[in-house]
């Protein structure tokens, strides 16, 4: 377990826990690849305007919110079940930040203490943190008690980030704006996908800053391509491949040219296509079936080049209640 800190509750003197409710709650929230990220100029605010498209994958964040004990005066806390280099512990920790909001919102002073499982690369540009805040709100509106609707949830979520709404629906969706307002896409099928790790995260607004240096005259976003929405609708991962394409891949590839590398060994080694997930470094490869999945895992492992290469399935549900 690693360490434990605590932030206050909002909403007054805490309340004694709800008769007859649940001592905790579990939730499962996915992680994401962007099968198409297109992305405009920034707006006065800074903010870039988005059109991508999301897949759910089958990388799993458990969320476990637990009442806590009289004498915690309603903080939130939270505790790695396993240490995971890069996650803080302390209010910075996205699951802390939804709990922290929704108290706010809903004036509850319970406290929750947080046991969080992690699955989803850290900073690897697949939304980890996205779906632990996905997941917490899930998971406190439940033990609280708060019953807040699905969309109200997804209004909280999009004040967190603009990848949070995502990870609340999941399967597969058209992201909008900043990416968070979405419309959820037909796709038959899964896809199978080898995700190659970097040791070493690479910093999302770093990432959107080359973007401006290379491409300073980028308009508005593109719309998603009609060829990928058949595929998706089709369940064809051949055309799904030809499909993928990321705006931030250049901008990556520019800061961590190492990236090339893998994307060559994994295509050499059976991958329909590889492309660098949202803001990487996480490399997402598209194989045609399980046993290419392996092929190219074993690939990517033996290379040397990667930290981990994850074999893992897509589309999945978003987060839900599990216990
Ligand atoms: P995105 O694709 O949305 O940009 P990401 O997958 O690249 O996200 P995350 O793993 O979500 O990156 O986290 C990015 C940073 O946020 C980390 O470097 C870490 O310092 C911080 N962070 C805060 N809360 C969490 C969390 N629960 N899990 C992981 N990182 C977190």
């Amino acid at each position: 377990m690693s360490s434990l800190h605590a932030v206050p509750g909002a909403g007054g003197a805490p309340r004694p826990p709800r008769s007859g409710s649940s001592t905790q709650v579990r939730v499962e929230a996915p992680g994401k690849v962007n099968l198409f990220l297109s992305v405009g100029a920034p707006a006065a605010d800074g903010y870039h305007p988005l059109t991508t498209v999301f897949q759910a994958v089958r990388l799993i964040e458990t969320v476990t919110a637990r009442r806590q004990a009289a004498d915690l005066h309603g903080a939130i806390t939270l505790t790695l079940e396993e240490p995971y280099a890069g996650v803080p512990t302390n209010a910075a920790n996205l699951a802390v930040r939804a709990a922290t909001l929704l108290a706010q919102t809903t004036g509850v002073g319970d406290g929750v203490d947080l046991l969080l499982r992690k699955r989803v690369p850290a900073a690897g540009g697949m939304a980890g943190g996205s779906a632990d805040a996905a997941a917490a709100l899930l998971a406190c509106n439940a033990l609280w008690g708060t019953g807040l609707s699905q969309a109200e949830l997804a209004g909280l979520a999009a004040e967190l980030g603009a990848d949070v709404p995502f990870p609340l629906v999941g399967a597969t969706a058209v992201g909008h704006g900043r990416g968070d307002r979405l419309t959820p896409l037909m796709a038959r099928g899964t896809y199978h996908w080898v995700f190659a790790t970097s040791a070493q995260g690479l910093s999302t607004p770093a990432v959107f800053r080359r973007f401006d240096e290379l491409v300073p005259g980028a308009t508005a976003p593109a719309d998603v391509p009609a060829a990928l929405t058949a595929a998706l609708r089709d369940g064809d991962p051949f055309s799904l491949a030809d499909a993928l394409h990321n705006d931030l891949q250049a901008a990556a590839l520019d800061l961590r040219p190492q990236l090339a590398d893998i994307i060559a060994a994994a295509e050499s080694a059976g991958a329909l296509r590889a492309i660098v997930s949202g803001s990487g470094p996480t490399i997402a490869a598209l194989a045609p079936d399980p046993a290419a999945a392996m092929r190219v895992a074993n690939a990517l492992t033996a290379s040397g080049l990667v930290a981990q290469a994850l074999r893992v399935d897509a589309p999945v549900a978003g987060a839900r209640v599990v216990g």
